[in-house]
């Protein structure tokens, strides 16, 4: 029996990195799974390698900034399986769409309003949305887990990407905020803050890890954490081993925020 047996789960940001890897090792657990991002070919290349491994799952391509697409992914999740057990918010835009909307990860004084609303709607909107459409169906079923993926730039401060940090430093407290709201109800909320991992969103700086001293100044291990490391922490969180885990906000960086 899987860790997450007769469990349907919802992932965003499902298509690639660490929601791909969520997807597949939930549905491996046992978990129905709905992938949810933008691409829908990648999502079909997921869905594809959950079934090839005998997993249970569906699609749908969404973007998880607009109120109408994120309140039809739990639709047609709740139409499809009849509830929605766990919430894994993986979606979300980093360091990477700089190249895809420039001037989105300067510090404050490089950073256009619109940029700036544009890293809030996908990084902080997306999991009020999201809560906001899921959590009623918890409600009613007496039970829930929602896993926000924050960062370690939620918890600590940085030169640049300052609406990135700010997005992922609220988020920190919304997941508090939730947890507090809605044990009653059998909700738990909790966040994982990733340090350096290896996907696309860092692809341009994963090279640093190529120099030792470098290396060993982002990270006491002096390696990135791979998205299946990331997916293991997040398996726990969304499993009943983790009923007593509400509010946590669970550092997977190798020990890089740790140190001084
Ligand atoms: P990634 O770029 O591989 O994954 C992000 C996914 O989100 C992509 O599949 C993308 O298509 C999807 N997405 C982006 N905007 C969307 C939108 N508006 N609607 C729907 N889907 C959307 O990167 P990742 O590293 O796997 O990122 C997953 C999460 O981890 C993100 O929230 C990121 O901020 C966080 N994180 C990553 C790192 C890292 O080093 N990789 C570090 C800290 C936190």
């Amino acid at each position: 029996m899987g860790r997450l047996q007769d469990k349907v789960a919802i992932v965003t940001g499902a298509g690639t990195g660490i929601g791909r890897a969520c997807m597949e090792l939930f549905a491996q657990e046992g978990a129905k799974v709905v992938g949810v991002s933008r691409t829908k070919a990648n999502l079909e290349k997921v869905l594809a390698e959950v079934e090839k491994n005998g997993g249970e799952g569906m699609i749908v391509p969404a973007d998880v900034s607009d109120p109408d697409q994120v309140q039809k992914v739990v639709d047609e999740t709740v139409k499809a399986y009849g509830r929605v057990d766990v919430v894994l918010n993986g979606a979300g835009v980093g360091y990477s769409w700089d190249q895809k909307s420039p001037g989105s990860m300067g510090s404050v004084t490089e950073t256009e309003p619109d940029k700036w609303r544009e890293v809030m709607a996908i990084d902080l909107d997306s999991i009020y949305l999201m809560s906001r459409a899921a959590i009623p169906h918890m409600q009613k079923q007496g039970n829930g887990s929602i896993i926000n993926i924050s960062s370690i730039l939620g918890v600590k401060g940085n030169p640049d990407a300052h609406a990135y940090t700010a997005a992922k430093g609220a988020l920190v407290n919304l997941t508090r905020s939730l947890c507090s709201a809605y044990a009653l109800d059998g909700i738990r909320a909790n966040c994982v803050c990733p340090g350096f991992i290896d996907t696309p969103m860092i692809q341009d700086h994963i090279s640093l890890f190529d120099d030792e001293a470098t290396a060993d100044r982002l990270c006491p291990m002096r390696r990135a954490g791979t998205p299946m490391e990331m997916a293991y922490g997040c398996l726990y969180l969304a499993s009943d081993e983790a009923s007593y885990t509400n509010g946590a906000i669970f550092m997977l960086d190798g020990g890089t925020t740790a140190r001084i």
